[in-house]
Parts: structure tokens; sequence; C-alpha cells
């Protein structure tokens, strides 16, 4: 376990995704595959969250960014049974549509939940040092921007700690 993701993690969840509370959820570095920087798989009821040894020399921001999406992901699969969840797993796996929409779903999640800006800042940053993302990985940084505008003028942002 590496103590600084583990707080982080701890932190999102308690302050933004409230739902995952009462599911286990672990973080650790690892080797990942080449334009991979976060994933998560689910084993014997625990969600393990990898984020790729290349960005242990990353801001804070952008691993929040990373790790946002990928608990937007868990929650969004944590409503689904066992069986569905299965379904929705082979079907990430086999079409690109479906990777497509899923993908994108789960970064709206991450900018309604707040982590826009962590977001954008993860893109940026993975853009720099060099991975490669298309709109199979989510939302592009021009939709993105777009978005975080439209927010800050309809509401604050639930990581904010703004009292309301
Ligand atoms: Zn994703």
């Amino acid at each position: 376990m590496n103590p600084t993701l583990d707080a982080i993690l701890r932190r999102m969840v308690a302050r933004s995704f409230p739902e995952l509370k009462r599911h286990r959820v672990a973080i650790e570095y690892g080797e990942l595959e080449r334009d991979t920087c976060f994933f998560y798989g689910l084993d014997s009821g625990r969600y393990n969250i990898t984020v790729s040894n290349c960005l242990r020399p990353a801001p804070r921001r952008v691993l929040e960014g990373g790790i946002a999406h990928e608990l937007s992901h868990i929650l969004r699969d944590s409503r689904l049974g066992p069986w569905q969840r299965e379904l929705a797993f082979a079907r990430y796996a086999r079409s690109s549509a479906y990777r497509m929409r899923d993908e994108r779903g789960t970064e709206l999640l991450q900018i309604d939940r707040g982590y826009g800006p962590q977001l954008l800042a993860f893109v940026s940053y993975a853009k720099t040092s060099g991975f490669h993302f298309t709109s199979e990985h989510g939302l592009l940084r021009g939709d993105i921007s777009r978005r975080l505008y439209v927010q800050k003028r309809t509401r604050p942002a639930y990581n904010e700690g703004s009292s309301r």
C-alpha cells in the first residue's frame, strides 16, 4: 500500500464519492500497458485501482484527475448486479462504440462530481508525457473545457467545500 495514494483516495471518496464508502477500494502503483495510465479491476469483492509507475512524478492534481475517473467507473459499475456487470465488461472489451459511450458517461459523472479541472490537468499531463489518447479514452480536451465553462455558470461543484 502506498500511503500517499491511499490518503488521496480516502479523501476523495469521503468528500465526493460517499456512495463508495461501503465498498472496499484499494490503490497501488504498478506496471501497466503502454498508453494506460490508470486501471481498475474487481477481485473477490474488492475494487483495485492501479496507477501506472510512469505517474510517480505526477503532481497531486493530475493523480486526482485519474483517480476520480476510476472512482466514477467504479461508482457506475457498482450499481450493476454481478451478471449485468459481467455483460458490461464483456461489451467494453469487444466494442469500441460501447467503450466510447462508457468512457464518456464516466467523465461526465467525474465532471459532475467536481473533478473536471483535475481531469483536464491529467489529460494535459498525459499528453505532454507522450501518452496517446483518442475519444475511446473519454472526452477530449475542448469538450471538457466547454463543459466546465457551463458548469461554472450553473452551479458550484461538489468538492469545492462551499457550504450550501
Ligand atoms: Zn476510463
